[in-house]
């Protein structure tokens, strides 16, 4: 295994408060080694050990590269059409799912593929280096388990959401699906999956209710998944406090909460995953990511790239939007990108520089981490090749 010594780094984000100022952990003049796939040592540029090659990135800051913990990357078509029907005053439902569940099932498996492969390189390019990718585009026992194969031949971070929406062929039969979901189609997946979620929210006629999320959440757990969901994205609802009950890594969304909510995700260890792209893609009221902090809850924030509420798959942008929407402080909205997400996919080993984590490294165009939200819409951040 070769050592690599990483200097002229202006500003290192360690995320490790032990190493440097701050909770980012913050180190100025600084130098990294990496050894194979794993940070070997941090610290100041003037005490760096020798090392096989040697990368100067020449004034620039680096950062752990960006953990988007929630994303629906395996799909085939777009949604332009209704993205622009929205701006021009059709509200979001959900319902426009079901153009994009038609479109991924009518796809080769090699299309699927491609596509993927072609977004995660387009996060790579903005210095995401762990990708959390779902299914819920398939909606029948195959489509789903495919679409499972595929993701994890890009991440390790694979989830199950034959949960996302009733599927238009089952619409009279809802029990039905669930009990595909729960059953035939559960073990097909799960042998692909890390991860079970369900698309919770009772307000929507395409969505799950508090009941179906319970049984789906379950059934996936009985399975050997760990649970993730969405909630809160629409209106306020019990999933929320049905995922703190079931030990959920992450409650996504969190738009709409209740006091009672907030307590809950407070005295637990799910963190609640925020996706300001989407209230931006759909024009909606962003999330209160204040209140939680005050709280004292773990927040995380993610893309939720997607075909239809919203299609970005920019980290940056989303630390833009967290600081200038969401009330979040630069180094709140890094952290919550990094660590955060870290943490919402429960791997200790991203979302931060330090000795035996893995060495995901991003490096901006810029001084400081501080431009990513400084400087909103500038590609400055890649993730840095070794
Ligand atoms: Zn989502």
């Amino acid at each position: 295994m070769s050592t690599t010594l990483v200097t002229g780094i202006a500003e290192l984000v360690t995320n490790e408060p032990g190493l440097g100022a701050g909770p980012l952990g913050l180190l100025r003049d600084a130098a990294l080694v990496v050894d194979g796939d794993r940070v070997a040592w941090v610290g100041p540029a003037a005490a760096a050990p020798s090392a096989d090659g040697r990368v100067d990135v020449e004034g620039r800051a680096v950062v752990p590269g960006f953990v988007d913990s929630h994303s629906h990357l395996v799909f085939a078509g777009d949604r332009a059409a209704e993205f622009e029907a929205r701006m021009t005053g059709t509200p979001y439902d959900g319902g426009g799912i079901a153009t994009t569940v038609a479109a991924t099932r009518a796809a080769s498996d090699a299309e699927l593929g491609a596509r993927l492969r072609r977004l995660v390189a387009e996060a790579r390019a903005q210095g995401t280096t762990t990708l959390e990718v779902k299914s819920g585009y398939g909606l029948t026992v195959d489509d789903e388990a495919r679409a499972l194969r595929i993701a994890a031949e890009v991440t390790p971070h694979t989830t199950f959401l034959g949960a996302h929406v009733v599927p238009p062929e089952c619409a009279g039969d809802r029990d039905g699906y669930l009990r595909l979901v729960t059953g035939p189609m559960l073990e097909a997946c799960a042998p692909h999956a890390r991860w079970v979620d369900v698309f919770c929210e009772p307000g929507s006629a395409h969505a799950f209710d508090g009941d179906e999320a319970r049984a789906v959440l379950a059934a996936g757990r009985a399975a050997g998944l760990g649970v993730r969901l969405h909630a809160g994205q629409l209106g306020v609802g019990p999933g929320v406090r049905l995922g703190v009950e079931l030990d959920a890594a992450s409650v996504d969304h969190c738009t709409f909460l209740s006091d009672a909510d907030v307590d809950a995700l407070a005295s637990s260890s799910t963190v609640a995953t925020l996706l300001p792209g989407v209230e931006f893609s759909t024009r909606s009221p962003y999330p209160d990511a204040r209140r939680l902090l005050a709280a004292g809850v773990t927040v995380a924030l993610a893309t939720d790239c997607n075909p239809g509420s919203c299609f970005t798959s920019s980290m940056p942008f989303c630390i833009a939007l967290a600081v200038r929407e969401l009330g979040m402080t630069p180094a709140e909205a890094l952290w919550s990108a990094t660590a955060g997400g870290a943490q919402a996919l429960r791997d200790p080993s991203a979302g931060r520089l330090a000795p035996g984590a893995k060495a995901d490294v991003a490096v901006l165009d810029a001084p400081s981490f501080v431009h990513l939200a400084y400087r909103p819409g500038v590609p400055l951040a890649s993730a840095l090749e070794l």
